[in-house]
């Protein structure tokens, strides 16, 4: 069953083509990892899926829920009662966290089952004291970000995010801020939950981690996605020349 499925988009800013022609599916439980070098329109891919971006051209689609889709060369979004329905379907990990400042740590995680979901504080007690646990945060309930190591804050951020439930996540370069010992603490957050089937998209460039997690690796290029497959093929044997290149492989 396919979770997310973007075809055929297109995004210029300006006259800078980013996305050229990407098509993308990606099914229930599947880990898919997107690499490729700075500039190549990896963010710009995911904060389109997320709606962060409005498309050229191309169709976005959640389950049966369009988000956008291209009528007679003009892209038609969701109608506004739709949106609350389709942005319940993914969430987002940033690589800057995100977090909000003057929240504690137990108000960053329930804020939206607050406020969006409207649940009642024993529900969401229950959920942020599951997330706590899950993300390693023990203790850390009345902190705030500015305590917080980048891993932590990391690890906060992602328990926000799993508080929405939602169907699929972005992750874009959730440990390029981190020194390397607190990116292994949180790469092992996000391998935790591969084992638990979530559905991930994660843009990384931590090419072990993409070898171990992902079901499938994408390589992106100058606004193309020129090779894609399992990891042994992509990361360790890959066809095109310019993987190659990117991965040092020559
Ligand atoms: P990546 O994440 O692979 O490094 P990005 O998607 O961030 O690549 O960027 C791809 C290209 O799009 C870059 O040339 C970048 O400068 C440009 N770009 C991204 N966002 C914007 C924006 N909001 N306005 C103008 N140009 C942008
Ligand atoms: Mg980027």
């Amino acid at each position: 069953m396919k979770v997310l499925e973007m075809k055929n988009i297109r995004k210029s800013f300006g006259s800078d083509d980013v996305l050229k022609d990407i098509s993308l599916s990606v099914n229930k439980g599947e880990v898919v990892a997107i690499i490729g070098s700075s500039g190549s329109g990896k963010s710009t891919l995911i904060r389109c899926a997320v709606n962060l971006e409005k498309i050229d051209f191309g169709e976005i689609k959640y389950d049966d829920l369009i988000l956008a889709e291209t009528r007679n060369d003009e892209v038609i979004y969701a109608k506004a009662e739709n949106y609350k329905l389709i942005n319940n379907k993914y969430g987002m990990v940033f690589q800057n966290f995100n977090l909000f400042p003057n929240l504690s740590v137990y108000e960053n995680i329930s804020l939206a089952l607050k406020l969006v979901q409207k649940k009642d504080k024993k529900e969401i007690d229950n959920i942020v004291e599951n997330l706590i646990e899950k993300m390693n945060l023990q203790g850390k309930e009345k902190a705030y970000p500015y305590s917080l190591s980048g891993g932590q804050k990391q690890r906060v951020s992602i328990a926000r995010t799993l508080a929405m439930n939602p169907e699929i996540i972005f992750f874009d370069e959730p440990t390029s801020a981190l020194d390397p010992e607190l990116t292994q603490e949180v790469l092992k957050a996000i391998k935790a939950l591969a084992k638990e089937n979530t559905t991930m998209v994660i843009v990384t460039h931590e090419m072990e981690f993409a070898k171990e997690i992902a079901d499938r690796v994408i390589f992106m290029d100058n606004g193309y996605i020129v090779e894609e497959g399992a990891p042994e093929e992509v990361l360790v044997n890959p066809k095109n020349e310019r993987t190659k290149n990117f991965l040092n492989l020559k």
